[in-house]
């Protein structure tokens, strides 16, 4: 085994979404129309808003439809509940994205609850996590933790038998995550803040991912030589040069790079592959509602 491996999820999330793109020109050859894409974003938060940007654009790269909502972070519950109906009965939408934190007087479970869960390309309605906890295929599954399995399979194909440790429980992230690796026949332990001897846990584990929102916490000396290491984390930390800040994982790469078999790299490893899975998603709910069988191979 060739160890200390970069897993190059950019290179995959490109040939993902190349593949996405030739399932659209067939889409639109036997549907006579684009798949869409609605993307509802509330307020000026500087990060919502280049995520966003960089969705829409990715996108029409692939030949759908986007269509943005933007509303004022002053919208009451109401009205944007009204206008998630109005995407629910808009026959050019296929996806529906709410781009999550709302502000603090809106309420993101009541919002996501009224999305259509055929519609809902994030994965997060209760409908929809229902479907992944008991095994159903027609669940919309949430787009990290599926990019994360994607890539986990390119690289080691079958993962049956594989011990595999998740760190974090949220519902967007690790708790999805859990259920994808149990459904590949992994033997799943999730991890959080209140685990004890979290280096221990780790150390047992054939497959490591690492969502908390902690820079650098995982330490390669808690990582078996050979596992392979998917980092989710993205934490803004000082960079060297003064003034200056960069983007880390939640994984110490330097100190594991040595004795991994493979470890995502923060940034260009599981970011991309989110928005790739968001397109696929979109892709395979347009094809469920005009009753299309989704391309094989995504
Ligand atoms: P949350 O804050 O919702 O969850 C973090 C989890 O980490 C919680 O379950 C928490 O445990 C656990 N945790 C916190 N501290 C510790 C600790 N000291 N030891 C063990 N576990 C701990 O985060 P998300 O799941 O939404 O995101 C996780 C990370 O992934 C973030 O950095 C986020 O930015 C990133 N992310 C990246 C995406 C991408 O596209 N690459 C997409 C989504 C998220 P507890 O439940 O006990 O509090």
């Amino acid at each position: 085994m060739t160890l200390g491996k970069t897993i190059d999820g950019k290179a995959f999330a490109a040939k993902l979404r190349g593949r996405i793109g030739e399932g659209v020109t067939d889409f639109v050859a036997k549907a006579g129309r684009k798949p869409g894409l609605a993307v509802v974003l509330v307020g000026e938060d500087p990060a919502s808003s280049v995520y966003v940007r960089s969705k829409g654009k990715a996108t029409v790269e692939v030949g759908m439809e986007s269509y943005e909502f933007k509303r004022p972070a002053t919208i009451s519950q109401e009205e944007l509940i009204e206008l998630v109906e109005e995407l629910n009965g808009d026959p050019r939408v296929d996806g529906i994205l709410v781009q999550l934190p709302l502000p603090k007087h809106l309420d993101d479970a009541a919002v996501i609850a009224t999305i259509n869960p055929a519609k809902d390309v994030d994965g997060f309605h209760v409908v929809n996590a229902g479907k992944l906890a008991v095994g159903d295929p027609s669940a919309l599954v949430p787009c990290t933790p599926l990019g994360c399995l994607m890539l986990l399979k390119d690289e080691l194909g079958d993962l049956s038998g594989k011990e595999a440790v998740v760190i974090g429980r949220s519902n967007i992230v690790g708790k999805p995550m859990a259920a994808l690796l149990l459904g590949e026949s992994c033997t799943v332990t999730i991890a959080h803040s209140r685990t004890q001897d979290l280096a221990s846990v780790v150390h047992r584990a054939d497959i490591v991912v690492a969502a908390v929102g902690r820079p650098e916490m995982i330490k390669g000396s808690w990582i078996k030589p050979g596992a392979t290491v998917i980092d989710v984390g993205i934490n803004r930390v000082p960079a060297e040069e003064e003034g200056k800040s960069k983007i880390v994982g939640d994984v110490a790469t330097a100190e594991a790079i040595s004795h991994v078999a493979g470890i995502t790299p923060v940034p260009g490893g599981v970011g991309p592959m989110t928005i790739a899975v968001l397109l696929r998603n979109t892709l395979v709910a347009a094809s469920a509602r005009e009753g299309l069988t989704a391309p094989a191979g995504l």
